[in-house]
Parts: C-alpha cells; structure tokens; sequence
C-alpha cells in the first residue's frame, strides 16, 4: 500500500538551533531545515540580527542611539533612524490605545532600579521622577526623522517591546530563507512560523510562584504569544514585591497581576499588549484585549486567579 511506503520512508530533515543570553534575557531560536549546515546558518543569521537591534535599542548601552537620544534630545531634536523612529512611533501609539498603560517614558522611574543590586528609588525620587513619565513629552517630527523631549529629564526605554521586534524580524528573516517550521523566543516573547511538523507548537505560561513549573499550555501555530510577569526581575523588601513593570501614573511596580499573556498575530503588539495588560488589571485589561480582533488574553492575578478573554474557552 501507498501509505506504508510513506510512512517507512525515512524522514529528511532535522531541528537545529540554539539559546543564548542576549538582551538581558534568554534569546532561542530553532528551525527546521533538511541541510543541517545551511539551517545552522540561518540560526547565526538570527542571532547577528538581534545583536544589532539590541545594539540600536539598548538604554544600557552607552553608545546606543536610544542612549543618545536620551542624553540629547531635551536639547536638540536626535535623528533616530528609520527603524528606531518608527518603534518609537509605534510605542506612542500603543500609549494611546492603552490610555497610557504603556508609556516608553518609564524610565525617568525606571532606571533608579537595579533589581540584581536590590535597589529601588526613595519616595521623593518617585514623587519627582513620575512628572516625567508621558508618552505626550516625546515629540516626532516625521518629515526630519527626529525625536526630541519636551523636558529636561525625559527618558526612554523600549524594554516593553523590543523583544517582541527582535521575535517578529527573527522569523522574517526564517521566511525569507524559505523556512516553514520554526520559533524565535526572547525572554516572554515567542513567535512561531507554522506548525512543530504536524502538530501545534505548546508554548507554557509559567505559575507565577513556582519556578520551573508550567499553569496553562497553550497551543499555537503561525502566532506570537508574550508573558508579562512579576518573576522576571525583582526583589523583595518584606511582604512587597518590588518588579519591573512600573503603573505610569504611581511611579511604583504595578499591583493586582502576577502575570499577563497576550497572543495574536504580531510580536511587537503582543510584547506590549502584555505589559499593557499587566498594568491596566483584570478588568480594564481583558477589555481591551476584547476590542482587538485577532488578540486573546489570560491573566492570573495576585490571587492566582486565571481570567481568560472572551475569545477563549476555559480548558474544563
Ligand atoms: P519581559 O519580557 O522582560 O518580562 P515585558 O514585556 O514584561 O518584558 O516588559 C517589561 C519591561 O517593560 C520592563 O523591564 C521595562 O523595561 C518596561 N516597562 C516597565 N513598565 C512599563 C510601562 N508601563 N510601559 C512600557 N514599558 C514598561
Ligand atoms: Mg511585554
């Protein structure tokens, strides 16, 4: 018989890939390729393509450009380049639609954190340094190509949505080498490039308060799904759990949530939307999330409570 035949043929191809620590996170990718050199290949490919957008976005890099745009351009508009102009652009857009949920302009509160360190600032930091966060500070000027800030102080940090950018350019780039298997994954951001061969790709949600330990699978094919969490970068000082994903309008580590998980088909607004999700709760969150087509949500709150958007049957 036919079908025997092409079951005991043997089966041409391999997955190959590898994980490095990029970006302040784990970067993997993994594809799926019938000449194991050439799929190697195209994994180095990857990785070359995220060291580059890590060196344009990186605030921890001196001599990044948004490092220059933010030690400048209080004073003099900043040519940012196309693709950082366009990011940016992208980021305000988003504070828009989340009603300033997300907002690049954290940073001025931000970066007085250093959590391996367990530092965090002092209330009257926090108190002066919040001013500072709004999106509407930031200010584009499309035709010259520049950013410039309304005031002295402004920061930007594209740590809610560079990794998703990195995930999205990684699997253009497995696309345009003809790859149709594949994932690119950066820290909470995954994007996947068709199926695991035959079946969907699971990609966990971890439990909040158990390391290691996976709350929901979910299975997808041809998507993006990003967590944001409370586990990624924190300490503790008592009972308070001081993170990384600040509530714009306090200046302190967002409450209610201990994870957000946003999936759809672009990387760069699921690695957003779940920061966005994060800071704007349960409630406020799962409804936005219900006005995007395309976009589902899970959220488990601060009581391990886990909320699922209107688009998605609870598993029973
Ligand atoms: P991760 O994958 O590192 O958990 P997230 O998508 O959860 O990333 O984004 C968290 C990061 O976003 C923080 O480390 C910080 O760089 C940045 N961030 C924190 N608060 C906000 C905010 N309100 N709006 C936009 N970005 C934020
Ligand atoms: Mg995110």
């Amino acid at each position: 018989m036919v079908s025997l035949f092409v079951i005991s043929m043997p089966v041409r191809g391999e997955w190959v890939g590898d994980a490095r620590p990029l970006m302040g996170t784990e970067v993997s990718v993994r594809l799926w390729h019938d000449d194991v050199a050439t799929g190697e290949e195209i994994v180095e490919q990857v990785f070359a393509e995220v060291e580059r957008i890590d060196q344009l976005m990186s605030t921890y890099k001196e001599d990044s450009k948004i490092s220059e745009i933010n030690r400048l351009a209080a004073q003099v508009p900043v040519v940012a380049g196309d693709e950082l102009f366009q990011i940016i652009r992208r980021s305000l857009d988003i504070s828009v639609l989340t009603l300033g949920a997300f907002d690049i302009t954290y940073d001025s509160v931000g970066q007085h954190y250093d959590f391996r360190n367990r530092q965090r600032p002092d209330d009257a930091t926090v108190e002066a340094e919040k001013q500072l966060i709004d999106y509407r500070l930031v200010e584009l000027d499309q035709a010259a190509g520049t950013v410039s800030f309304k005031q002295d102080g402004v920061r930007i940090n594209l740590g809610g949505i560079a990794k998703g950018y990195v995930v999205e350019r990684g699997v253009s780039i497995l696309r345009s080498r003809g790859i149709q298997n594949g994932i690119v994954t950066a820290g909470g951001d995954s994007r996947l490039l068709g199926d695991r061969r035959g079946q969907p790709w699971m990609v966990g949600i971890r439990d909040p308060r158990n390391d290691g330990q996976v709350a929901i699978s979910v299975p997808l094919e041809d998507e993006a799904i990003s967590t944001s969490g409370d586990y990624e970068r924190y300490f503790e000082e008592g009972d308070t759990r001081y993170h990384h994903i600040i509530q714009p309008s306090t200046g302190e580590p967002a409450g209610g949530v201990h994870s957000a998980t946003v999936f759809g088909p672009d990387a760069v607004l699921t690695d957003a939307l779940s920061t966005s999700v994060f800071v704007m709760g349960v409630d406020q969150g799962l409804r936005l999330v219900a006005t995007l087509p395309d976009y589902e949500s899970i959220v488990i709150d601060a009581d391990g409570r886990i909320f699922y958007s209107d688009g998605l049957q609870s598993p029973q």
